[in-house]
């Protein structure tokens, strides 16, 4: 797509002049007599370059310049100045002019300084939309992706308000995220309007553009925006409607136009990824859980199997001691007793075991979490693991009671069986001599302090960084979700997890969580 340049210079000739070579040069040229007609002339169209003299009647160059820099500092300026005005040119310089070109000027120097300006011009524009779409990715919990995708929408297309409305599960669009909105009146204006270019969706998925003179079939005839534009952005993939974003400029010095229209569709493609990216994200962490899961599930049998064939023998005792009863043969009561209670413990086991299950299972809790005994959430843990840990080390477990900490016991006891497990899978790889898993809990000040470490191979260091990214595997079997989403888990609970290691050495990961406060202390 050609730049656009707008041209701004009393002198027609001059103006006509610049246009003609430019045009030869394959830029759109727009033009203004003076700084006040480019101000009207930039709310129509937003050009990448201006090129304007410095005497002007009504306005000169350096105020369009300041101007023009507050409101669209993206906006590459370049000054045409006379030999005489040299304070003016430093003027121009310190507000922000790209370069000062001499007049009467040689074509080609100018030809090299539009050149410049529009490359820088460029340059900014699409890694200022790099920065934001990355910042969309790096966003770790998913639940806050519409926040970081309004803001960053806001800021690139410099508007004064931004909202995205995602459908819920019956399809009704509902406000995920607005910034700056003025009023209740403005939100369920702008989101009524979401809702009509979301219906509208299976005729034109186009961005609808509203403003002062500006109609679009699907809004109707909205009143209520006042001097302001906006734009509107239905969101799809294929046919399904992922939401609609929603931007708002209040006053009439920069209504949107076209050319923003290009740029937000470029925007609106990052925020598309990025919402499914969430989506796939979410459906992933509830398949991580089933992971988890299904990892320790032969585990699980066993801790079943075990206590079951317990309590079978046990029982089977109990009934050939009550025949001999009946039949008047010597029983001796106390060891039928010790049966009862032994079947008794195996139930209980069995019965620990699946609401250890249950907890890791469950997903209706509340997110933010709340107060529970961390000893809980490590044993059911080390219970859920017992086979994986087993089999590969021994386990020593130092734990402190009366550790209360913040979040979910369920999600919690998932991130110490991701580590156990990963723990257990390291020294299966490595061929150490001693073997060993270590899970210690602390408390520094405010915080709850859980190393799990082991004497497996260990990391290499430029590995680490990469532990916590989802999908980083090393394993044939692995899905690589385990440690991003362990470190979502405590995140989302205000705490953190970290890793060291050192190759030979075995590995250690710090899990922090925010403990309650000790009584009486
Ligand atoms: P997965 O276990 O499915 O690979 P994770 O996110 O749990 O996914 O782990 C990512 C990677 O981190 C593993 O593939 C492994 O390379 C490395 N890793 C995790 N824990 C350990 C550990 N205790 N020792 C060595 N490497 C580890």
């Amino acid at each position: 797509m050609p730049e656009q340049i707008l041209v701004v210079d009393d002198e027609r000739d001059m103006r006509l002049l610049l246009r003609y070579q430019l045009e030869q040069e394959g830029y759109q040229i727009a033009e203004a007599s003076d700084g006040k007609v480019a101000l009207r002339v930039l709310q129509e169209c937003s050009p990448g370059v201006i090129i304007t003299d410095v005497r002007m009647p009504f306005m000169s160059g350096l105020e369009l310049l300041r101007e023009v820099k507050q409101a669209s500092p993206n906006i590459e300026v370049i000054v045409a100045t006379g030999y005489a005005e040299v304070e003016t040119a430093i003027e121009c310089l310190r507000a922000g002019a790209f370069d000062l070109v001499r007049k009467p000027f040689d074509i080609h120097e100018m030809y090299s300084c539009v050149a410049r300006a529009v490359d820088r011009y460029r340059l900014n524009a699409s890694a200022d939309m790099v920065r934001m779409s990355q910042s969309f990715f790096a966003t770790s919990e998913f639940s806050r992706i519409p926040q970081s995708i309004v803001e960053g929408s806001q800021n690139l297309m410099a508007s004064d308000a931004a909202l995205l409305a995602i459908p819920d599960m019956n399809g009704q669009l509902q406000l995920a995220h607005a910034r700056g909105l003025s009023s209740e009146a403005e939100a369920t204006l702008l989101r009524g309007l979401c809702e009509q270019v979301a219906q509208a969706l299976a005729v034109d998925r186009t961005p609808a553009l509203m403003g002062p003179g500006l109609l679009d079939r699907r809004l109707g005839n909205v009143v209520g925006l006042g001097k302001g534009s906006a734009i509107f952005y239905p969101l799809a993939v294929g046919d399904r409607l992922l939401g609609v974003l929603c931007l708002l400029r209040r006053d009439n010095q920069r209504i949107f136009g076209k050319r923003d229209l290009d740029r937000a569709a470029v925007l609106s493609s990052h925020v598309v990824l990025a919402l499914e990216n969430g989506r796939l994200a979410c459906q992933l962490a509830a398949s991580e859980q089933l992971a988890t899961l299904g990892q320790v599930a032969a585990g699980i049998g066993h801790e079943i199997n075990n206590p079951t064939a317990y309590i079978q023998s046990n029982l089977d005792f109990v009934d050939q001691q009550l025949r001999s009863l009946r039949d008047g043969k010597p029983v001796d009561l106390d060891e039928v007793a010790l049966a009862v209670k032994d079947a008794r413990e195996g139930a209980h086991r069995i019965s620990d075991i699946v609401r250890d299950m249950r907890a890791l299972a469950r997903t209706d809790e509340d997110e933010a979490g709340g107060w529970f005994n961390l000893n809980d959430a490590i044993r059911s843990a080390l219970r859920i693991a017992r086979m994986e840990t087993t089999q590969q080390a021994s386990v020593h477990a130092e734990l402190i009671d009366g550790l209360v900490v913040k979040g979910n016991p369920g999600p919690v006891s998932q991130v110490f069986v991701n580590l156990l497990v990963n723990a257990a899978q390291a020294i299966a790889e490595g061929a150490g001599e001693r073997k060993e898993i270590r899970i210690i809990a602390r408390r520094e000040s405010d915080q709850a302090v859980i190393e799990v470490s082991d004497t497996g191979p260990g990391i290499p260091p430029e590995r680490l960084h990469r532990l916590f990214q989802p999908f980083f595997t090393t394993k044939g079997t692995g899905t690589g979700l385990g440690l991003s989403i362990s470190r979502n888990i405590v995140r989302r609970f205000g705490g953190d997890i970290s890793v060291r290691s050192v190759p030979g050495d075995g590995t250690v990961f710090t899990v922090s969580l925010p403990a309650q406060a000790q009584t009486g202390s």
